[in-house]
């Protein structure tokens, strides 16, 4: 189980962690495997089957932590919230 509180300062120790990092608007195609949220496990992107390709179908941050590990979160913490509850982790 989560707290509101555990989620907000999960959140809050990626952006003071990470090297660096970049948002990502619905539709963006910068996309090239699967993505999931590090906090509450919602799907991120999704792939456009006709097109073997990737797309945005959710707004997230995709933290850089180092050279090879990354964490992507919804950018709206409210999709947290709600997608924990739905899965009764919240
Ligand atoms: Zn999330």
């Amino acid at each position: 189980m989560k707290t509101k509180q555990s989620v907000v300062n999960q959140r809050k120790s990626l952006y003071q962690d990470a090297e660096r990092y970049h948002e990502f608007l619905k539709g963006d195609k910068r996309v090239t495997t699967p993505r999931v949220c590090g906090v509450c496990g919602r799907p991120l992107a999704s792939l456009v089957l006709n097109k073997n390709e990737y797309v945005t179908t959710v707004p997230h941050v995709r933290f850089h932590l180092d050279k090879i590990f990354h964490v992507n979160i919804c950018k709206d913490i409210m999709s947290c919230y709600r997608t924990l509850k739905r899965k009764g982790e919240l």
